[in-house]
């Protein structure tokens, strides 16, 4: 499988060419940047700290979409919206890390789906998504006197809140628990809020230094607590997994999945 990177350049998007080049069954199909950015013309294995692998960073993102089978986005929620018309366009599949995107972006993502595999997930790792699965199944265990609350800690450079894999892990809770997350999440606490109210999903979000990503899913009552932690201590983790899905989408219908659907969690 030829795979293209967008954003080649970025701290995801290095990780994802170091990770191409020594996959077994995948190739690195050439690497794409923002216009403006000062790494177009370089090359992307050297930008990854590697041997020169002959591919430039190139700002012409169509071009790539054409020469590769699938493209791993790791980027921000606007270029996303665009790589998605491009990946319908091209029926190329497409990986889609990126977080924080608003809705119409999303719907974007959708259409796109409805011509070609895409894989979206706010957390590419294994033990995140298998957090995902148990998160859903210990809140369908545990009735509403035990309060759901997510932790989640990120580096300092991280720009939304709270992160992407505390939203799915939010999700997953509310589907355990068969509510909507829009209806119970409380994302935000501040001054005087007045007592929890039952039934509600809390979000707490921790900036600093360079955490890479901890997330805690907590069921707390009167008198227990059950805390379901994971910490990423390498970006290398999201890499192998976007890797992974994006070998995974050959001969997969058009449609949009999920990281449990490429684990089979
Ligand atoms: P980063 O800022 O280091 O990298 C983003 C890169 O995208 C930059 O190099 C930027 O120039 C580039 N970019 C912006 N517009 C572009 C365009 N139009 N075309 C091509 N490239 C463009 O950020 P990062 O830490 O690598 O994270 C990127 C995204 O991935 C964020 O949304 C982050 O939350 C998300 N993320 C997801 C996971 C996951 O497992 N799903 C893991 C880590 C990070």
């Amino acid at each position: 499988m030829k795979i293209g990177i967008v954003g080649c350049a970025g701290r995801m998007g290095r990780m994802l060419v170091q990770t191409v080049v020594v996959t077994d069954g995948a190739e690195f199909g050439g690497g794409s940047e923002t216009a403006s950015s000062p790494m177009i013309g370089q090359d992307c294995g050297e930008l990854a700290g590697l041997m020169p692998s002959g591919q430039m960073v190139t700002d012409d993102a169509r071009s790539l979409f054409e020469r590769v089978d699938v493209v791993i986005d790791f980027t921000i929620p606007s270029a996303t919206a665009d790589h998605a018309r491009l990946a319908a366009e091209t029926g190329t599949a497409l990986i889609i890390g990126t977080t924080g995107l608003d809705a119409t972006q999303q719907a974007l993502i959708e259409a796109a789906a409805a011509r070609v595999p895409v894989v979206q997930a706010p957390n590419f790792s294994l033990g995140v998504n298998l957090l995902m699965a148990l998160t859903e199944k210990v809140a369908a265990t545990l009735n509403a006197d035990f309060d759901i609350e997510i932790l989640e800690m990120h580096h300092r450079h991280k720009v939304d809140a709270p992160s992407g894999t505390a939203l799915g892990l939010g999700q997953a809770a509310a589907k355990g628990r068969g509510v909507a997350l829009d209806q119970v999440a409380q994302k935000v606490r501040d001054g005087h809020t007045g007592p929890r109210k039952k039934g509600d999903i809390g979000f707490a979000t921790l900036r600093g230094g360079d955490v890479v990503g901890d997330h805690t899913a907590m069921f707390v009552s009167e008198g227990e607590s059950v805390l379901l932690t994971h910490q990423a201590r390498s970006r290398a983790v999201f890499a192998r997994g976007a890797v992974h899905a994006a070998l995974w989408t050959k001969g997969q219908p058009a449609g949009l999945y999920s990281m449990r659907d490429v684990l089979g969690l």
